[in-house]
């Protein structure tokens, strides 16, 4: 710290002074005592730290002081978490918070939050229930299956069916094919998390052929489940083998032990119907004959984050007397969303207007480019001459692991710097377009920074904030 100048020290007010003044006691009001005095003490620092190498002709303006104050802890309080703009092109994108639910969700959200709610309380008998019960009979309507919990994701989902089959005595080794040994992006690994739920791991086949013998050969007293994993974020092509669903079923059945599939994301509709890539759903696995199915809430479903266990009565009573369900449990609001989400999924004629993420992974190239068209002379307005900007057709991807080698035919605005391109202008761009108010997230492309427009909804809200980009 560098030692005041006493002529510094004499041209600033003192930070009492400061604070009991009329200019400063709105910035009290909207954000405490506490955080105004420590930025009031903050600037007053940087400032006679200033003065100490020139005080020569200083005057302290306590207007334009005390407005500065106000922008910092304006800046200083904003939320942490705040909403973008998802121009990724990347629809369930995980690190932006993947589904956009849809309003009649965010209500049902609402009133869980705001009231006092049944969770765990049966209203016709007045008695204690069981807080999975309210989404129970919905997720075994649309899957199949006749019992369902759900946890807080998919990994939870995951871990606790392992837990629960290895939990039995003598019982502790879980068998997967070598080719579905996968990694989720944060750290999800098959592995770990079967060494973390207490079971063994047992490898069967090669990384591109595993066949239902390879499984019978690994079958010994010691077995808790098979255990069946869709391979959600690669695809392994060409020379292939996997056994079939029905045949590891009866296979497992035959020396009674349960087959499990985790399916990652799930969809309870044959998307195809909606004109997209086929996604295997629950209710195909259990009618193959998996005993328990588990998969994600806000992957393709459209839902809040949560993990889905359906199946047979028994396994899921067992899962939920494990002590690690209420650890892994969800709270009212996830149950809240899933109620009304799976609600809507009882009219699938309706889904691609109610549900938001079928919404827009259905919205078609020609709607798209219609919408990219209408914004372009806005965004060719922020540009100032330093970048062009023209509309071009894009490929988007589903994301979060859901169907990773089919992409969307979509479109956008390619922006290019003006002349000769520089190395990093792209980053340069894709860095204002972030320091928007509602930061904007494109991607880059062959030195071209790319906004996708699939995912955008609030398109006034997009174009009025483009006069504040700097490049
Ligand atoms: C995404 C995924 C998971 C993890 O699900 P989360 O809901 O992200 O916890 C597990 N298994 C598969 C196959 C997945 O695709």
């Amino acid at each position: 710290m560098v030692t005041p100048d006493p002529a510094a020290r004499r041209a600033l007010p003192s930070v009492d002074r400061l604070l009991s003044s009329n200019a400063v006691a709105p910035l009290i009001a909207k954000f405490g005592r506490a955080l105004t005095t420590d930025t009031i003490r903050a600037r007053l620092q940087t400032q006679r730290e200033k003065l100490t190498q020139n005080a020569n002709g200083f005057e302290f303006d306590e207007a334009r002081f005390v407005a500065a104050c106000d922008a910092d802890l304006a800046q200083q309080t904003q939320p942490s978490l705040r909403p973008v703009f998802n121009l990724s092109g990347t629809v369930l994108h995980t690190n932006l918070g993947r589904a956009l639910m849809p309003q009649a969700v965010a209500d049902a959200v609402m009133s869980a939050m705001t009231r006092p709610v049944n969770l765990e309380f049966d209203l016709g008998g007045g008695a204690r229930g069981e807080r999975d019960t309210h989404v129970e009979k919905w997720i075994t309507k649309l899957a199949g299956g006749d019992g369902a919990v759900v946890v807080n994701n998919n990994a939870a989902a995951v871990y606790l069916a392992l837990n629960t089959v290895g939990s039995q005595r003598g019982k502790s080794e879980v068998i997967v094919s070598r080719g579905e040994l996968i990694e989720i992006g944060g750290a999800f690994r098959i592995p770990d998390i079967m060494k973390r739920a207490g079971v063994k791991l047992i490898e069967v086949g090669t990384t591109n052929r595993t066949h239902l013998k390879d499984f019978a050969e690994a079958i010994t007293p010691r077995t808790a489940a098979i255990m069946k994993v869709h391979t959600s974020n690669y695809a392994v092509q060409g020379f292939t083998a996997t056994a079939p669903e029905p045949e590891l079923a009866a296979l497992a059945h035959e020396h009674h032990i349960p087959f499990i599939v985790d399916l990652g994301s799930g969809m309870l509709v044959n998307l195809e119907d909606y004109g997209l890539p086929h996604e295997p759903t629950p209710k195909e696995a259990l009618a193959h004959g998996a005993d328990l199915v588990t998969f994600s809430g806000d992957k393709l479903l459209g839902g809040p984050q949560a993990g889905l266990l359906v199946g047979k009565k028994e396994l899921i009573a067992c899962i939920r007397k494990n002590p690690m369900k209420r650890a892994l449990r969800v709270d009212k609001m996830t149950l809240a969303a899933l109620d009304a989400l799976l609600r809507l999924y009882t009219n699938p004629d309706k889904l691609r207007e109610e549900v938001t993420t079928i919404r827009l992974l259905t919205r078609a190239r020609e709607d798209i480019r219609a919408q990219a068209e209408r914004v372009l002379p806005q965004v060719q307005a922020a540009l100032t001459g330093k970048a062009e900007a023209r509309v071009v057709d894009c490929a988007s991807q589903i994301g979060s692991g859901s169907l990773p080698v089919d992409s969307l035919p979509s479109a956008g605005i390619a922006i290019l710097p003006v002349g000769k391109a520089k190395g990093s202008f792209a980053d340069k761009l894709s860095l204002a377009f972030r320091a928007l108010p509602v930061p904007v997230i494109g991607h880059i492309r062959d030195g071209a920074f790319i906004l996708d427009l699939r995912c955008l909804d609030r398109e006034a809200e997009f174009v009025a904030q483009l006069d504040r980009l700097k490049i």
